[in-house]
């Protein structure tokens, strides 16, 4: 094993082959207070590259219902109860990862889940945590909660798939960062099935290899949002690249939301593997459990998002209205004249919106036309 940094956890720890960073790393942000559970997503994804034989049951993105939605069965409840209690001291985690909690003479600690897991993707949709008492849910607000959580393999920077991997037949990008799984080398063994945490590879009994999201790879060559990005009607996600913490700027849209503002963070960084999906978290869900799954710093991401919303000419305010305002994808943004604008890596000019969205407010009654509208105030 060699050492490796991780600064999701704020220290070195173990990992199976030596650091080595792509010279740029795909990442992307989605905003989980805007996400509607439509399934447009998974449905773009599913029509774009896993209709075929033996892939059935396999959603490469796949939209859950938190707390009681998963997709496989159990998969975050199952690999947390394996890894225990993890403590978090000043921003270093000082409990294992997936890397370090394994036995001699394995890679990564994980379990392959059941085929049936796989068979029910929408179990516990907006199923809420705690109970509605009968007859008071018009008369105030309660406490009750459930959030969507959109998921797609993380492309991790230091990706427990790979690691596992007997065959060497997954490999990470240098130019971009993606993982891949070469189908001509996989022989199935599914040891990439059981390691990633988030359980984000498949196998096809067709085939007999594993597959995984490939990240829509021919569309990030062209500059391109993936197929689940361009689609999303909630207008919940943006793609780009993100920088190493000390590298990053402000002009970087995953930048300024991940390292400048700290308003969106990784899911389950305890795990160690640098996942590089960011997500805002909900506004209206218990800090401990927001804690538990997007690290220690869930209630200041929170409390400074619901701040620098309220700034109506603010670049989060601005930032926010460029996703999924542009199919290309946005290296850059800035805000000028009540305008966000995004532009690409060179600074060319892909699309601008208004910061603040106009309002317009018609009469009930239209002299011009002699009619009354129903659908005023
Ligand atoms: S398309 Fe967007 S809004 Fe709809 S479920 Fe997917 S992430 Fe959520
Ligand atoms: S999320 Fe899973 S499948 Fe994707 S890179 Fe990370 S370990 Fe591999
Ligand atoms: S990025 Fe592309 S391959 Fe990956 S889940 Fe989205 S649509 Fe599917």
């Amino acid at each position: 094993m060699a050492r490796v940094y991780n600064w999701q956890i704020g220290r070195e720890m173990s990992y199976w082959y030596p650091e080595s960073r792509p010279k740029r790393q795909f990442a992307a942000v989605f905003d989980l207070n805007k996400c509607i559970a439509c399934q447009t997503c998974t449905l773009a994804c599913k029509t774009t590259w896993t209709s075929g034989r033996g892939q059935e049951a396999m959603f490469w993105n796949n939209v859950e219902t938190k707390p009681y939605g998963f997709y496989p069965l159990g998969w975050d409840v199952k690999i947390l109860q394996m890894l225990g209690k993890g403590v978090w001291r000043n921003g270093v985690y000082e409990g294992l990862t997936v890397f370090e909690a394994v036995g001699r003479g394995e890679r990564v600690l994980g379990f392959r889940p059941e085929e049936a897991d796989y068979a029910y993707p929408n179990i516990g949709e907006d199923e809420c945590a705690g109970e509605v008492e009968k007859g008071v849910y018009l008369s105030g607000i309660h406490d009750v909660w459930m959030f969507y959580l959109p998921r797609i393999c993380n492309h991790c920077t230091y990706p427990a798939c790979l690691a596992a991997c007997p065959r060497g037949a997954i490999y990470k990008r240098q130019e971009d960062g993606i993982v891949l799984i070469d189908q001509k080398r996989c022989r199935g063994y599914q040891e990439c099935v059981k390691a990633c945490p988030y359980k984000k590879t498949f196998f096809n009994p067709v085939t007999g290899t594993s597959e995984k999201c490939i990240a829509c790879f021919p569309k990030i060559e062209l500059g391109m949002q993936p197929q689940c990005f361009e689609n999303c009607i909630g207008k919940i996600r943006l793609q780009g690249f993100i920088s190493t913490p000390k590298e990053a700027r402000e002009d970087n849209p995953i930048d300024y939301l991940v390292h400048i503002l700290k308003v969106a963070l990784p899911l389950y960084p305890q795990f160690g593997l640098e996942p590089n999906v960011y997500y805002i978290p909900p506004i209206h869900v218990p800090f401990s459990f927001l804690e538990m799954m997007f690290g220690p710093s869930a209630k200041e991401a929170v409390e400074r998002y619901q701040a620098e919303r309220k700034d109506e000419d603010g670049r989060l305010r601005g930032l926010l209205a460029l996703f999924g305002c542009t199919p290309r994808t946005v290296e850059r943004f800035k805000i000028a004249g009540g305008e966000a604008i995004a532009m690409n890596e060179k600074g060319e000019e892909l699309v601008r919106v208004p910061v603040k969205e106009p309002v317009f407010i018609r009469p009930g009654f239209d002299p011009a036309s002699g009619v009354a509208r129903l659908n005023t105030p």
